[in-house]
């Protein structure tokens, strides 16, 4: 569970974990069902929320496994994918001024916050945010993975073939460029 309420935070923290089926987890299972990826294992969250002043600060991490397919070759492979970060969380924007005193206006966004209700903060979307951000998606089996070749198609990891090779991009590879995250 990653819901908490802000008085829940005391001094020292409170950690929160998670071990969940992908299926839990809308915008992940979503990347499942568009065939971008298979998740092999569950995910994995562990957040440390403690406070900081007006402000309850979260550093997080969040751990699976995924197959996925090789962006140049085309083979199916399985990765980690594991990430870190950190946010910041208020229940009101603060106010900032200029050096003359006078008030600045900024969003949440440009102060680098997330705005929070008091009670049943559910940290949930916001880590699977992040998890979004931290997704492959052009994953390769290997750094120096050769591709297939654009005119017979033969896989260039298990064997060469006789084509010429000027361009080293292909027809598959640019297809697969298309699909980037909207
Ligand atoms: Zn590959
Ligand atoms: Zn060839």
């Amino acid at each position: 569970m990653l819901n908490f309420d802000w008085d829940d935070i005391k001094q020292n923290g409170l950690v929160l974990e998670c071990r969940e089926d992908v299926s839990s987890w809308p915008e992940l299972q979503a990347l499942q069902e568009e065939e971008e990826c298979r998740f092999l294992a569950p995910l994995e969250v562990k957040l440390h929320v403690y406070p900081a002043g007006d402000m309850l600060e979260v550093a997080g991490e969040f751990r699976t496994e995924l197959e996925v397919d090789c962006y140049r070759c085309l083979s199916k492979f399985s990765m980690d994918l594991e990430g870190s970060f950190e946010m910041s969380l208020a229940k009101d924007l603060p106010s900032v001024e200029d050096e003359d005193g006078a008030e600045i206006e900024l969003s949440a966004d440009e102060m680098g916050l997330t705005l929070v209700d008091e009670k049943s903060i559910d940290l949930k979307p916001l880590v699977a945010e992040q998890i979004l951000l931290a997704y492959p998606y052009r994953a390769l089996c290997a750094e120096n993975c050769k591709g297939v070749c654009a005119t017979c198609g033969t896989d260039l990891n298990l064997q060469s073939c006789h084509c010429r090779q000027d361009n080293p991009l292909n027809k598959f590879t640019l297809l697969k460029d298309l699909k980037i995250p909207k």
